[in-house]
């Protein structure tokens, strides 16, 4: 699908909404895309906000695309991977869910001069299979951010347990919706190819979007990964 038609489709689910769409930012998930292909598919059409989930393939990727590029972090962190962050200046994670992680990012982020922006994600859907915190633990993670000088939270990152059917979602985005109200934060990231539609309707102010805005390349890769040295 192109970005104009995902932008579209973005715009028509604000406003069903009663929502301003301008409110939502599309990040476009380039993992897995060499260099080529996401200046093809998405920076040659406007996009400049790109989330990928390997630290060792957003910097192998990062050099090769244009400087102005706001880099996203959405996959699983691990502490000792966090100063590459802070050193290429990636400063969006989408993806904390630990004090430890917490307090990490803001050493990391004081001995680089940067401040992070992260996203606390919380598994509200409680899914074996994701690694987001409890929402009963977002009190403590939230009460350890605000002790961290260099870790501004920004909002709430939650993923929908993967059904075929986008409404499932609904009530997940939903649930990240009210806690975020609760706390009075700002940004919601959730929704991704398969659901964003229903996320903006539930209040989304972050979609990750990816598969859709690469099926119409001519030669996709075979699955998620940038094979070594390809890009
Ligand atoms: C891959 C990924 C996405 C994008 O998923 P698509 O279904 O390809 O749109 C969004 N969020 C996270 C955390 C991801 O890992």
């Amino acid at each position: 699908m192109s970005v104009s038609r995902v932008r579209e489709r973005m715009r028509a689910a604000a406003l069903r909404a009663g929502r301003n769409p301008d409110e939502v930012t599309l990040i476009a998930v380039t993992k897995g895309h060499s260099a080529s292909e996401i200046v093809e598919a998405v920076y040659a059409n406007g996009v400049q906000r790109f989330g990928e989930n390997r630290v060792q393939e957003w910097r192998d990727k990062q050099p090769l695309l244009p400087a102005e590029v706001e880099w996203h972090f959405i996959g699983n962190l691990q502490r000792n991977k966090v100063k590459y962050l802070a050193a290429g200046g990636l400063t969006w994670i989408h993806s904390v869910n630990s004090t430890r992680l917490i307090q990490t990012l803001n050493t990391q982020a004081e001995n680089h001069a940067v401040t992070f922006n992260v996203m606390l994600e919380v598994n509200v859907a409680n899914d074996p299979n994701k690694h987001g915190a409890d929402a009963n633990d977002l009190p403590a993670l939230l009460d350890a951010a605000h002790a961290a000088e260099h870790v501004n939270v920004r909002g709430l990152m939650t993923m929908a347990p993967f059904q075929p059917e986008p409404e499932a979602s609904r009530p997940t985005f939903r649930a990240l919706q009210e806690l975020a109200d609760r706390h009075g934060l700002e940004h919601r990231s959730m929704g991704m190819s398969n659901d964003f539609e229903v996320a903006i309707e539930e209040g989304s102010t972050m979609v990750r979007v990816g598969s859709a805005l690469f099926d119409h390349l001519s030669s996709p890769p075979p699955s998620g990964r940038v094979a070594e040295g390809a890009s």
